[in-house]
């Protein structure tokens, strides 16, 4: 149960509270408590519209194209430039072309976080990168 399931529950829990009450200022206080209640539900009704809000916002800020192509996860949005970036499709940290120098004529690409994950293309990162277009 969240803390706004919750407030209606205690809120029935006082208005039974006020009919059993068996003086006005029990009742009275009684009726006190209920108020601050809805005071607080408004407010956190209102704090989770702002996060509902928040997280809408970040999912759209976060939204990317994502294609698998040739064993590699390519993603394009706004924190790409909206550009074609390789990633891996392991740990999804960016991937990065193998080096020439250390493997020869051989072309792939590699991940950047080293969580193990590379593939070997039959040509290099940018031309695989480009086989997706715009
Ligand atoms: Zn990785």
């Amino acid at each position: 149960m969240t803390g706004i399931e919750a407030i209606p529950k205690i809120s029935e829990l006082l208005h039974l509270l006020i009919q059993r009450a068996k003086d006005r200022q029990t009742a009275a206080l009684v009726q006190q408590i209920q108020q601050h209640q809805l005071v607080i539900h408004a407010a956190l009704v209102e704090a989770e519209a702002k996060i509902r809000d928040l997280e809408r916002r970040l999912d759209e800020e976060k939204a990317e194209e994502i294609r698998i192509h040739r064993m590699i996860e390519f993603r394009r949005g706004k924190r790409t430039a909206a550009k074609w970036v390789a990633f891996c499709p392991k740990c999804h940290l960016p991937a990065a072309p193998l080096s020439d120098e250390v493997f020869g004529k051989t072309f792939g690409a590699i991940c950047s976080g080293k969580c193990g994950w590379k593939v070997l293309l039959p040509k290099q990162l940018k031309e695989v990168r480009e086989e997706l277009g715009n």
